[in-house]
């Protein structure tokens, strides 16, 4: 009985030892509350092992009191234990105290049992044919069991309260853990009561602490997890659907319920209803996503649904659920968005980039069709916002807009690029060139009864080949309305191989410039200019390029394009510099003839044309009055006040200044009395060629008086007749150049034939 006793008791330390340790590993807060329970159940376990197995008094008296003090360390740390499961210790904290009081106190009188022995003696026994020593209680002894008793009753109530006011759902938590107090409370009253020899009370606690280890750490109530879960997912806003492994519908939350119309006793049907909406679905596949829609009460409506599988613990797939998640919100929130960044808020046509994308996805598409690109511009499009106001200009661009797609067929594309400017792609078939120009020259913006015509171009390119991005198509269809000369009657324009060749060529010289003018390929020619007696005065300086490849090229081919891109200052400094060297060179041999150059409109942009061409005669040390400025009329169609200073500022300096090519641009009569120049320079191109036009002459004649008047020097350039020098000889003329006396020639010509 002993031997059997004891080890039933080993085993308990053992247990309780292992679960100890468990319990302290443990994340959870109550772990360390358990892990100090079962320890402390240990001392009394093991009290009972040494009581079982002395046969000597002193050693028995030990178990005993390590059984007793151990019993008042179980209560202490079961009560914090209690306290933390029911969640009630901040409550509880007095009761707490005065508990603790109390057991130190009850420890105490068994320290000195040993003197008093008023707790408890030991009386001697025989068992199993040894000596056993089985102890006899007295008055210390029943306090004990009394604090011991109260503590237990204080617990079993901390419980019941707990259990009667939780929700029915956690009474499982709190019921077994009563049960197994009061069985082990009873456990412990039965062997005080019977005494039987060998006390096997802590069997009880030892078993109160395994269990408890269990449903405080280990333990999770499935009915509360499955009660939370089916709350959880009955709550989220979709659908879900459980099947069994026989894909056999087994719950639906309410979602799903109403989506479907299904009811508890219906579930059966729920394949068919899902079929129904959604069309096929695949339940017996176990993973799987699929975009759907439905019409629900006669509303399109977007749906995300996603099958997955539940495997049971040997991965075995047990059955699985359905969620259905209604994402029209979403759809029409991207929906939106897209269209947004699509599209243009004003005109709600294409934006710049979507119109790219789209003609890039069409000519991939359908490569074979022959497209055409259109650009279309508004002309003058500032003034008119300027003039009617933005809310004019807006409606404008509506109108437009409205345009485009009154003429566009479903097989073109068309958008906003910009500002005033639209772009479009359609088949070249489609476009009818008489009907748009027509339809251009018509165009109006109406507000009301009002109308307001606007002037629209447009540039259109043919897509050869597809391998331009749209972006050059377009600067293509763009560059076709610098062919549009006479912008009122002609509104659209084609990008041609003229064109072309003139982008290729633009871009090849503009390249080479620098080169060109390094390595003198850029060179001037001298045209001489003679006075009233045929005498050589002096000269103009023209730009000649000797292509190394393209061979001479006259201005013509070149000037235009450095106007457009601005590079034409490049060539004015390099023609003004060759001029001031000439002229140096001249002065030291005794010449006297003076050079004219031209200064470009462009150049005011681009620099500070005094200083450049001041600095350039103080490097060579030429005498302004040598070097002759040569401007148009242009120059002062912007910012005339600052340009008149600048005209100024170089007759001051000594300059002489010279109007080239009056009458061929917007020059008034007017204009030319506030024009600060010393010399007019006449083109005989810009009044005809016929030496018999009369009404050439008497402009000519008029003119020469009015400069007379004026006190400028009149210059005619275009020269080409004996009897046209003679004429304008009579009419006053003072400086003549033209074919008639010399060719622009290269500088070593001219010498040879004109420097005294
Ligand atoms: P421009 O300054 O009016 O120069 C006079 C143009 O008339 C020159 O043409 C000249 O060769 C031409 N010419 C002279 N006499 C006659 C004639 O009897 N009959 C005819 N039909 N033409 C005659 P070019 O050299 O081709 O220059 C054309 C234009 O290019 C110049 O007109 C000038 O505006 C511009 N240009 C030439 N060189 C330069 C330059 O270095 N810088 C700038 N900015 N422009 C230049
Ligand atoms: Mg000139
Ligand atoms: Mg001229």
């Amino acid at each position: 009985m002993r031997l059997q006793y004891s080890i039933v008791y080993l085993c308990l330390i053992l247990a309780l030892s292992g679960c100890a340790v468990f319990a302290m590993r443990s994340h959870k807060a109550i772990g360390k509350d358990i892990a100090r329970l079962l320890w402390n159940i240990l001392p009394p376990v093991a009290g009972n092992l040494i009581i079982l197995q002395s046969q000597n008094e002193t050693l028995s008296a030990v178990g005993c009191y390590m059984f007793f003090i151990g019993m008042d360390c179980i209560m202490l740390t079961l009560m914090l234990f209690i306290f933390r499961y029911c969640g009630v210790a901040e409550k509880m904290k007095k009761a707490g105290y005065a508990v603790m009081t109390l057991l130190t106190a009850d420890v105490i009188q068994y320290l000195v049992n040993p003197f008093t022995r008023h707790a408890f003696t030991l009386e001697r026994l025989t068992l199993d044919d040894a000596p056993y020593y089985r102890f006899v209680p007295h008055i210390g002894q029943t306090l004990h069991r009394v604090l011991d008793y109260g503590i237990l009753v204080m617990l079993l109530a901390v419980l019941i309260i707990k259990l009667a006011r939780s929700p029915r759902i956690y009474s499982e938590r709190y019921s077994v853990m009563l049960v197994v107090l009061i069985v082990s409370g009873l456990w412990q009253g039965y062997y005080i009561i019977s005494r039987t020899p060998v006390d096997r009370s802590m069997i009880g606690f030892a078993a109160f602490g395994l269990m408890s280890f269990y449903f405080s750490l280990h333990y999770r109530p499935m009915r509360l997890l499955d009660r939370m879960l089916a709350g959880v997912v009955s709550d989220v806003p979709e659908a879900i659907l459980f099947f069994d492994a026989n894909d056999r519908c087994i719950w639906a939350n309410k979602w799903a319920m109403e989506l479907l119309h299904l009811r508890e006793d219906t579930l059966d049907s729920t394949n068919t209803k899902l079929g129904e909406l959604f069309g096929s679905l695949d339940l017996h596949e176990s993973e799987w996503c699929a975009k759907r829609c439905a019409l629900i009460d006669g509303e399109m409506r977007y749906f995300v649904i996603e099958m997955h599988a539940v495997s049971d613990d040997s991965k075995q797939v047990a059955g699985s659920y359905l969620d259905i998640r209604d994402n029209t919100e979403e759809q029409q929130r991207l929906r939106a968005e897209i269209y947004n960044a699509t599209h243009d808020t004003l005109t709600d046509l294409y934006t710049r980039e979507y119109l790219h994308q789209q003609i890039e996805e069409v000519l991939k598409e359908s490569p074979d069709t022959r497209y055409l690109i259109g650009f279309l511009d508004v002309k003058n499009f500032k003034i008119v916002n300027d003039v009617f106001s933005n809310v004019f200009g807006d409606l404008a661009l509506k109108q437009i807009a409205d345009w485009l797609r009154q003429q566009m067929s479903e097989r073109a594309v068309f958008g906003r690029l910009g500002g005033d400017t639209f772009g479009l792609m359609m088949p070249a078939e489609e476009f009818d060139r008489a009907y748009f120009e027509s339809e251009l020259s018509r165009f109006a913006v109406k507000i009301g009864k009002h109308e307001f015509h606007l002037l629209i171009h447009m540039g259109l390119y043919e897509i050869l080949r597809n391998e331009l991005t749209v972006q050059v198509m377009f600067d293509r269809a763009h560059l076709a309305l610098t062919q549009i000369k006479d912008e009122y009657r002609t509104h659209t324009a084609f990008y041609d191989d003229a064109l072309r060749r003139q982008v290729l060529w633009s871009q090849q010289i503009s390249a080479e410039l620098p080169d060109a003018i390094a390595e003198g390929q850029l060179q001037p020619y001298l045209q001489p200019i003679v006075d009233r007696e045929g005498k050589v005065t002096g000269a103009e300086a023209l730009a000649r390029w000797i292509h190394p490849k393209e061979g001479f090229l006259a201005p013509g081919r070149f000037i235009p394009v450095f106007e457009k891109n601005g590079m034409i200052g490049e060539v004015d400094r390099h023609m003004w510099r060759c001029a001031c060297e000439i002229l140096s060179r001249w002065a030291n041999e005794g010449c006297e003839h003076f050079i004219s150059v031209n200064i470009s409109p462009k150049d005011f942009y681009f620099f500070d044309v005094f200083a450049e061409i001041t600095a350039l005669v103080r490097e060579y040390g030429v005498d302004p009055a040598k070097l002759r400025i040569e401007i148009t009329e242009t120059v002062m169609m912007n910012e005339s006040d600052e340009r008149m200073q600048i005209l100024n500022a170089f007759r001051e300096a000594g300059f002489i200044v010279e109007m080239d090519d009056f009458g061929s641009g917007y020059s008034s009569l007017n204009m030319l009395k506030d024009m600060p120049v010393d010399v007019l320079k006449l083109d005989m191109k810009f009044l005809g060629r016929s030496e018999n036009n009369q009404r050439a002459e008497t402009i000519l004649r008029n003119i020469m008086h009015l400069t007379k008047d004026l006190g400028i020097d009149s210059l005619t350039e275009g020269v080409e007749t004996e009897e046209q020098y003679r004429m304008l000889s009579d009419m006053g003329c003072i400086l003549f150049q033209g074919y008639h006396f010399a060719k622009p020639l290269p500088v070593a010509d001219f010498e040879e034939q004109y420097m005294q």
